[in-house]
């Protein structure tokens, strides 16, 4: 046993006798309360320093090491399990398990030799090359901000916390990985009947096609229980996007008694203690709701001020990169990747926010720096994406859309979209091939 481990596990043993506390003077065990001391000591090693451990941080990690395993790679993430938000639709309605969604970060990081710390990143100072974190401080050479999305509570609530935090506690999106995912589905597994009410937030989000899909299986739910329980989604699109047809037909010819789409359904108020929504396309009550507030850039995004401006000169809601190399303007060492990622083209402006394009994106930034440090200039790479949508569990079958990015004659990044409409069975299998494929990308 090495001394600084004897050390610490002495420290532990009196700390829980209360010891520690009760001698104020005693130094504590270094690995408490050192918010101001750096959380490793720097090597030789170029470090990379990866915010957020969700599809895009995770797959940059387990990259960077394999493109390059001189370099040291250090993974910051808040939670302690990593949990899917791809396919947890399906879980949602016991269609696979949690353990299906959930992978050990501390195996991983072992196993790919990067570390994982289990931290919130409360400050980003990239004048310094600096992360701040609840437990310490991490310099670095390069960092890549891999935030994922907050929910913008702000544009129904203003600065009524108390609000928000009702609703998220209440009425959870489950569009963040989360405790709200087993509130979410313990509110739907113990519905009894009545108005289940969907607002879907306005584009860009994460995951498009998500929220029909999660009213489908719903629906599907209440159908093979005989619970009398209507969906109505609210919708500010005018049409389900993307794979339209494809809801479309699902919606009138599968779930015509289960489902109501209401489309340009602008929110434009929210009370969630009386269970109101009032919207361009009417007004609504539930018994119970899944209230997705407009989504923005997660908070790392912010704190390292890396959000773009609007055209009247505010901040906007998501990351401003260079659309090639997803590097923060002027600053080429900081890279943000995955959903936070703001307008790559001016043709369709946003990656969908979708797994898929932020496991791409961890790829090719791993790359890109991996170049760097050898010292040689990167070649560009551009994402694709591809996603399944189940849409009925008896007999199992899914719609898909698969996107292909390419740069036409201007530089302008190009985006193909080809929906696949026709609901069948193959799809579910494909889909299930494609979770494999990106668990085996990101954790094998
Ligand atoms: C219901 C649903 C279904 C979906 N289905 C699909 C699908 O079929 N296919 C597909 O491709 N995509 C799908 N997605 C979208 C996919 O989940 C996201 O696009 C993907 O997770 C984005 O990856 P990311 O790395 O950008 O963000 P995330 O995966 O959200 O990762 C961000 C990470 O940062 C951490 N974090 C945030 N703030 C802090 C902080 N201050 N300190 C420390 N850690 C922090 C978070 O805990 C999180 O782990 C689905 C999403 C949902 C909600």
């Amino acid at each position: 046993m090495s001394f600084k481990r004897r050390q610490f596990l002495g420290a532990a043993a009196a700390l829980s006798a209360g010891s520690v506390l009760a001698q104020p003077t005693q130094p504590l065990p270094f690995l408490i309360n050192l918010q101001s001391s750096p959380l490793l000591p720097k090597t030789k090693a170029k470090r990379v320093v990866i915010c957020g451990g969700g599809w895009g941080g995770i797959s940059a990690a387990k990259h960077l090491r394999r493109n390059d395993p001189e370099l040291e790679v250090v993974l910051l993430e808040r939670n302690p399990v990593f949990f899917s938000c791809p396919m947890s639709n399906k879980w949602l309605v016991d269609v696979v398990d949690t353990q299906f969604l959930s992978f050990s970060y501390l195996e991983v990081a072992q196993k790919h030799g990067y570390h994982y710390i289990q931290t919130e990143v409360s400050a980003i100072e990239r004048d310094q090359k600096r992360v701040i974190t609840a437990q310490g401080w991490l310099d670095y050479d390069y960092l890549i901000i891999a935030a994922g999305i907050r929910y913008n509570y702000e544009t129904w609530f203003g600065n009524d916390r108390k609000t928000a935090e009702y609703t998220r506690a209440l009425f959870p999106a489950a569009y963040i990985p989360s405790a709200e995912h087993f509130r979410l589905k313990e509110s739907i597994q113990n519905f009894k009947g009545g108005d289940l009410v969907m607002t879907l937030p306005p584009p860009p989000h994460r995951c498009p096609p998500s929220p029909y899909e999660r009213a489908c299986l719903i629906a599907g739910l209440f159908k093979q229980r005989g619970i009398k329980g209507k969906i109505t989604i609210l919708d500010p699109k005018p049409s389900p996007a993307p794979i339209t047809g494809g809801y479309q037909e699902v919606f009138e010819n599968l779930y015509k008694d289960q489902i109501t789409y209401v489309p340009k359904a602008q929110i434009s108020e929210v009370d969630p203690y009386n269970k109101r929504i009032k919207t361009s396309a009417g007004d609504f009550r539930f018994d119970h709701s899944i209230l997705m507030a407009p989504h923005q850039a997660g908070d790392m995004a912010w704190k390292a001020g890396v959000i773009g401006r609007n055209a009247d000169g505010k901040p906007g809601d998501w990351a401003e990169v260079d659309p090639f190399f997803l590097n923060v303007k002027n600053d080429p060492d900081v890279y943000v990747i995955g959903d936070a990622v703001g307008v790559v083209s001016p043709l369709f402006r946003f990656y969908p926010k979708a797994g898929h394009v932020a496991n791409a994106h961890g790829r090719i930034v791993a790359k890109y720096i991996s170049e760097k440090v050898k010292g040689r200039e990167p070649k560009y790479a551009l994402p694709d994406n591809l996603c399944f949508m189940l849409v009925n569990t008896q007999p199992r079958e899914a719609i898909a859309v698969r996107f292909l990015y390419w740069v036409n004659d201007k530089g302008q990044i190009v985006q193909d979209q080809d929906d696949d409409n026709l609901r069948r069975s193959e799809l579910v299998t494909e889909d299930f091939q494609w979770f494999a494929r990106m668990n085996e990308d990101m954790f094998a």
